[in-house]
């Protein structure tokens, strides 16, 4: 499907992909806000993504898209905020299959909180993967591209993306997160030698 309306990318490298953002003021971006939502959307769809953040077109707003685990729905998320991470220590880790079944990744602890490691591209570092831990329950703050608060817990797949999105806006990418350089991989070599994770798992933001 083509899109009208698609923004030019920045790639690492481009100075944009390394400023903290600002926060949106609905009071003087409202009109811009809707834009920008459309064309952090079809620019994402465009490429094939999963969440697209505004310094990846080059705009340093607090804004960006992810979508749900099914690709079945676009959230734009406004000046958001990581509130807490949600140990899952006291919960039923590994005694109910049900979430932790849901995505397929090596649950490590680390400090008091939980990370979970998975697979991670991104369209501004294209042709690579990355395996990346990232806190897998999290309570996030944001608001909606008519600037109402919201207020969410997510899980695994969309933590993920969230926290992938979220470090755009302070100039984080997701390599500056990896343990090893061993963790990243050339995307073509993935499904050859990363066997051990199964390639539904590698998520480009
Ligand atoms: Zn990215």
């Amino acid at each position: 499907m083509r899109f009208s309306n698609v923004a030019k990318l920045t790639f690492l490298g481009n100075p944009a992909l390394r400023k903290v953002c600002q926060p949106v003021d609905f009071s003087h971006h409202r009109a811009q806000v809707k834009t920008l939502a459309t064309q952090l959307t079809n620019t994402m769809k465009t490429h094939c993504g999963v969440g697209i953040a505004a310094p990846q077109i080059n705009t340093l707003l607090r804004v960006f898209i992810m979508s749900n685990e099914g690709q079945t729905e676009y959230k734009t998320i406004v000046n958001p905020v990581l509130e807490s991470v949600i140990t899952t220590s006291t919960n039923s880790v590994g005694g109910t299959s049900g979430t932790s079944a849901a995505v397929k990744g090596k649950v490590v602890s680390e400090m008091e909180n939980e990370k979970e490691w998975g697979w991670e591209g991104c369209l501004s570092i294209p042709g690579f993967l990355g395996y990346v831990p990232r806190f897998r329950n999290i309570k996030v703050s944001y608001l909606d591209v008519n600037g109402i608060q919201k207020s969410e817990t997510l899980q695994g797949f969309e933590a993920r993306v969230f926290q992938h999105e979220l470090d755009h806006l302070n100039g984080i990418v997701y390599i500056d997160r990896l343990v090893s350089t061993q963790h990243l991989i050339v995307e073509s070599e993935f499904s050859k030698h990363a066997k051990h994770i199964e390639k539904s798992s590698s998520t480009i933001l």
